[in-house]
């Protein structure tokens, strides 16, 4: 048992002033079933700030046009807000140009864009292709596609009881057959967050080019694109307080221009005839079809937001914030977590002994406390531990310490239910 000495050591130091910050979301200040909401599923997506809300009210009251091909001002307006969104998120993740940042609708549609276009022109029959254990489904089933398609094959790098790659297995993997590879950075399942420095560097004594799954890490930590040296970068701007349907895929320019367009149609052309194509520079060689343009234009707003604060800050805080709810799910007996990796972020996946995960979840929503349960989209993560689901709470900077308690008092609740 751990002392109350301790868990109030913990307990009373903060980084952030969290109860300000708590202002700036709306919907934090809702009642679920009539007890305030405690919103623990961040992983599958975060709530948006008044700051971006106001920001797509504003655009549809006095900016709505399409963009990159009007002379009306309305039009030069919204291509300027669009245009200085993708400046923001270039700097966001120090990448070198702006031709760098394309806009996609997501994580999974800037996997997809990279495993046809990169597929099609450099996977032939008996290439390799290496994933982890730890992938969400939607940096498998696209290369799997993949693999199909080219008849090349999928390599996984398999993971230890505590939810971590295994490095020397990675190495065995690599031949000269391995022609690209796909990772996640932080695992939205297990919270473990990959040595991506590490196998980027190992990648490239071999010159494979490898993409990095950040949807679980953009919010969380850090990237430096040209630091890390990847490839290629995705994530979610749905995942980083911004609105579902926009999302980034980051490539190293010269790689960029070896590919084929991904989609063809409108302003992704230079110039058309029947008889022939010439595709537009880039980014927006991968931009076909009015994109998402208040999407966009909220993403820059939600990185404005999230600058405000400081991403090191939004860091330090949810570290401290982990370390704590660590130590009171540690409390609970009968619990097991699932995933104890030693570098791991603020997400705890957990079993409840003669409890299904679904019933925790559901008992947890009559409190008002929003977890997810179920298998997180990584199934391959569920056969390793033979389990068929877990029940899962993830943390955002908004979230605070006495929702951990709560949190960690309704689990308590869950057994007297079911006792
Ligand atoms: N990769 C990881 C690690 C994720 O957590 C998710 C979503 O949960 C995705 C990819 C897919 O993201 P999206 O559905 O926003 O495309």
């Amino acid at each position: 048992m751990i002392s109350d000495a301790i868990i109030n050591s913990v307990k009373n130091i903060s980084s952030l002033d969290v109860l300000k910050i708590r202002e700036d979301f709306p919907i934090l200040k809702q009642l679920i079933h009539g007890k305030p909401l405690v919103y623990l599923d961040n992983a599958a997506t975060t709530q948006k700030p008044k700051f971006v809300i106001d920001k797509e009210r504003e655009y549809y009251e006095v900016q709505n046009s399409n963009i990159h091909r009007g002379v009306h001002l309305l039009s030069q307006k919204a291509t300027m807000e669009y245009e200085k969104a993708r400046e923001k998120v270039m700097r966001f993740i120090n990448a070198k140009y702006l031709s760098e940042v394309i806009f996609t609708k997501g994580t999974t549609d800037g996997i997809n864009l990279i495993a046809s276009s990169f597929g099609e022109k450099f996977i032939n029959a008996d290439d390799e292709i290496i994933i982890s254990h730890l992938e969400h489904h939607s940096n498998i089933v696209p290369w799997q596609l993949l693999c199909q398609r080219k008849n090349a094959k999928l390599k996984v790098i398999p993971i230890n009881d505590n939810g971590e790659i295994i490095f020397e297995e990675f190495e065995k993997l690599i031949s000269e057959k391995t022609k690209f590879i796909s990772i996640v950075h932080a695992s939205n399942s297990l919270g473990t967050i990959n040595p991506i420095k590490d196998i980027i560097n190992k990648a490239h004594q071999y010159n494979i080019p490898v993409l990095i799954d950040a949807a679980q890490s953009v919010q969380h930590y850090k990237i430096d694109v040209k630091e890390l040296d990847c490839d290629f970068l995705v994530f979610s701007g749905h995942k980083l307080y911004a609105p579902t349907g926009i999302g980034i895929l980051y490539g190293k320019e010269k790689l960029l221009e070896e590919l084929p367009p991904y989609q063809g149609g409108g302003d992704m052309i230079s110039s058309v005839t029947f008889e022939k194509t010439t595709y537009n520079e880039l980014p927006y060689k991968f931009e076909a079809g009015t994109p998402n343009i208040s999407g966009g234009i909220c993403l820059g707003a939600a990185i404005d937001y999230i600058n405000s604060i400081g991403i090191k800050s939004i860091e330090e805080y949810e570290k401290e914030l982990s370390d704590y709810a660590e130590l009171r799910l540690k409390e609970i007996e009968k619990l097991t977590p699932i995933g104890t990796a030693k570098n791991k972020g603020a997400v705890f996946s957990f079993i409840l002994d003669g409890v299904h995960p679904h019933d925790i979840g559901t008992i947890l929503d009559f409190e008002g406390i929003a977890i997810r349960t179920g298998h997180h989209c990584t199934q391959p993560i569920m056969d390793r531990f033979k389990i068929p689901a877990t029940a899962r709470a993830s943390l955002a900077f908004y979230n605070t310490k006495d929702e951990i308690d709560f949190l960690a008092s309704s689990i308590k609740k869950v057994f007297e239910v079911f006792a």
